[in-house]
This record gives structure tokens, sequence and C-alpha cells, in this order.
């Protein structure tokens, strides 16, 4: 049987704040703002995850109205929701992302990330795809304070 799922996620940009995606820091001058870390690449791919599987979401899991998740590893997060897909009996076929943003360019760290993601959910980097992509300096995102990235995967078991 196969299941697809699908994740979305938006943070606001700040200055002074790391950006992390897929657990890869990326040097910029602004990153995401969050109750946790932020990293919205890690936030979306959780929810595709659990989202094919029917385990619940992200907010549902580990709910930013708890102290327990300030500034919280986003990767940590994965990796327990990551776990729980395993435990149903379930197989991550693969993993294709989308990650808008106005700046940094995505491309040159597009490898950094896949291999950061394959890691984290024992896969070859070749089940993990991502594609960065302007918004045209339309909107938020296209003005550079937040960055949005869409995550669909494929189970299998
Ligand atoms: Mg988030």
């Amino acid at each position: 049987m196969n299941k697809i799922g699908l994740g979305y996620d938006i943070h606001r940009l700040k200055k002074g704040r790391r950006f992390l995606l897929g657990g890869a820091e990326i040097p910029f001058k602004k990153g995401e703002l969050g109750h946790s870390d932020g990293d919205a690449l890690a936030h979306a791919v959780c929810d595709a995850l659990l989202g094919a599987a029917a385990l619940g979401d992200i907010g549902e899991l580990f709910p930013p109205s708890d102290p327990k998740y300030k500034n919280a590893d986003s990767m940590e997060l994965l990796r327990n929701a990551f776990e729980r897909v395993k435990n149903a009996g379930w197989r991550l076929t693969n993993l294709d992302c989308v990650i808008i943003c106005e700046k940094p360019k995505i491309l040159p760290f597009r490898d950094l990330i896949r291999g950061s993601l394959a890691a984290a959910l024992e896969v070859s980097q070749d089940c993990i795809f991502l594609k960065g992509k302007t918004a045209e300096k339309l909107g938020q995102v296209g003005k550079g304070n937040a960055v949005e990235v869409y995550a669909v995967c494929l189970l299998e078991k």
C-alpha cells in the first residue's frame, strides 16, 4: 500500500535568527522566527509524513503552547514524528520539497539540505529532492519577510 502526504509551512524571517532548512544552517542575515528554532522545511516534512500515515500533525503532537517546545530543535521533532511513522509500519519511498524565499539562493545548499534530511529519515539522498523558488517579489515572501515550504512524500508498507 502507498500513501501520499502533503506538508506546508511558513515562517517570518527576522534579523538575528538562524536560517535553518531541514537541519542545515544557511548563511544569511535573517532567519526564521518561531516558537521552536523555526525550521520551516523540517516542519513541512513532519506534516507530510504524519499526514500520509494519518498520525496527526505537528501542532497537535508538539503544541507551541507547551513550554517544552520553546526553542525546540525541529530536527528532533522530525525524528520523533518519523519514529511514529516507522512504528506504524511505514517506509519512506521519496520526499520532494519546494522552498520559496526571495533570498538567499537555495540551489548552492541543495545537497547539504538533502543530506541532512536523508540522515534524519534514514534514506539515501536519491530519495529526497528540493527546489528553491522566489515569489517574484509578490507578497510578504516576495518582500523577503518570510519563507514558505511545501513538501510531499510517498510512504509504503
Ligand atoms: Mg512551523
